[in-house]
């Protein structure tokens, strides 16, 4: 014991001093440090290998400058990055963000996720992510057209099928991956899967659109169900209101919860009737179509808006946090505690402060952590370059029963891996950590020094 935190103490000082400046990566690196320096010390090959020093340094970076045009005829400058993080396993896959907030260290904090993640899906790929500081928000269609053009004139040539394989994330859609996508698919005079979450038109897969919400709520029914019980009948509270949130509120609904709270950034509904079809069918429209506020909610159905709040004071069952990093602070963690939360099941990525994951554990609720709740998002990318590669397309009830296959396939790695506890409680965060790395690691070791 003291031992790991003397180690930990080491490597995270490492970390930091290589990494000066990058907060969130350094968060997410340590969430993954402090379950899996016990278990390399315990394992001496990883440790004698220094694999976990490698395995938080990326493969490469490749950082450039995207310049376009705005409707007025102004010349904009963003910047953009691919963080091309471990290859493993298989090809870099990870989405693209476009959000003004995003720095290195969010793509750092996102590609080193995703290698874990993807290890855990059981699918050949290996982990990346990328992005811009663009922010599509008030764009016309024209002007977030010319970006991705112009951000794909340079991204084409360091990615492909079988290099590196994008795909969306925040402000990162149908529209965007389609620009991205037409333009690739221009420049490389090649029709190939090189972008996943693609138009059914163009080799999209059916359920790539709701396979991280649907995932989700599949991975909080298999923890669930593993404790003997079911969605039916539970409260459930939803961050966000992108692709994630909807297609969670969805599952969850059609599971038998009812969902109560939607969100951005900024303010949340509560609405204590719930998010039945006909309203989410609305909500649909408003952000997939028209691009408005969650506030228009409260207006159009007569419920309360929290204008700057987040849903966490909501008494819930359940919280599916499906925004953002760290929108659940330790305060939040505290007050979804004190009414009696059950279970929290991560469709953002590292949606949980770290102070706020060390209270759902030491509490012993159901707590799922992104890289395994969120998987079902990049298994269906999976699935999609696999029907890409074979030129077929598989049906809707094809593509979902392989996801929740994926889904249980993971949390039977996550209870496999999880530490022996005397009373059946499960640590998913220990267990989804360790069974992505060991993948990751066995690989690294057979190919020698790389
Ligand atoms: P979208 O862009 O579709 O939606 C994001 C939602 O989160 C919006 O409601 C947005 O509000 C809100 N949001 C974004 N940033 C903030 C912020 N700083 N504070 C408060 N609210 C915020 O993105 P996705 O639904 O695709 O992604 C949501 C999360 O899920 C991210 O963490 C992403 O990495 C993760 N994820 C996504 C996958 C996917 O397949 N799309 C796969 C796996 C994980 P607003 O509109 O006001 O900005």
């Amino acid at each position: 014991m003291a031992e790991a935190k003397q180690e930990l103490d080491h490597f995270m000082q490492g970390l930091a001093k290589r990494n000066p400046g990058e907060p969130e990566f350094q968060q997410a690196v340590q969430e993954v440090v402090e379950t899996l320096i016990p278990y390399v010390l315990d394992h001496r090959k990883y440790h004698d290998a220094h694999i976990l020093e490698r395995m938080t340094e990326p493969d490469r970076i490749v950082i450039f400058r995207v310049c376009w045009e705005d409707n007025e005829g102004n010349i904009r400058t963003n910047r953009a990055w691919r963080v091309q993080f471990n290859n493993s396993i298989g090809p870099y896959k990870g989405g693209m963000r476009f959000h003004p907030n995003v720095t290195l260290s969010v793509l750092k904090f996102l590609g080193f996720e995703q290698v874990l993640k993807n290890s855990l899906t059981g699918l050949p790929m290996g982990g990346g992510k990328g992005g811009a500081n663009f922010n599509p928000k008030g764009k016309s269609d024209n002007e977030v057209m010319r970006f991705c053009h112009s951000l794909m004139i340079e991204l084409y040539r360091h990615i492909g099928e079988d290099t590196d394989v994008p795909a969306g994330d925040i402000g990162v859609g149908a529209r965007e991956v389609s620009y991205l996508f037409g333009q690739y698919k221009r420049l490389a005079n090649r029709f190939v899967g090189t972008l996943t979450g693609k138009g059914l038109a163009f080799g999209g897969s059916l359920v790539r659109m709701e396979a991280t919400g649907y995932g989700c709520v599949y991975f909080a029914q298999n923890m669930l169900h593993h404790r003997g019980d079911s969605l039916q009948g539970k409260t459930c509270v939803v961050s966000g209101s992108g692709n994630v949130a909807i297609y969670t509120v969805e599952k969850a609904t059609e599971l038998g919860g009812k969902v109560v709270t939607l969100s951005d950034s900024q303010g949340s509904i509560y609405d204590p009737k719930g998010i039945d079809p006909d309203k989410l069918a609305w909500v649909k429209e408003l952000k997939e179509v028209r691009r408005g506020r969650i506030k228009e909610y409260a207006e159009q159905f007569g419920c309360e808006y929290q204008e700057g709040k987040r849903p966490w004071s909501v008494p819930c069952d359940i919280a599916f946090p499906c925004a953002t990093q760290n929108e659940i602070e330790a305060s939040d963690a505290a007050e979804l505690l004190k009414n009696g939360v059950q279970v929290v099941c991560e469709g953002a990525n590292m949606p949980t402060h770290i102070d706020g994951v060390h209270q759902f554990l030491d509490k012993k609720i159901l707590y799922g952590p992104a890289k395994a709740a969120n998987a079902g998002g990049v298994g269906v990318s999976g699935l999609e370059q696999s029907q890409n590669a074979l030129r077929l397309s598989w049906s809707r009830q094809e593509v979902d029963q392989r996801l929740q296959g994926i889904m249980r396939d993971i949390h039977e790695k996550c209870v496999s891996y999880s530490p022996e506890s005397k009373d059946g409680w499960v640590n998913y965060v220990d267990g989804a950590n360790i069974s992505g790395f060991v993948k990751v690691a066995d690989a690294m070791l057979a190919y020698g020094v790389v």
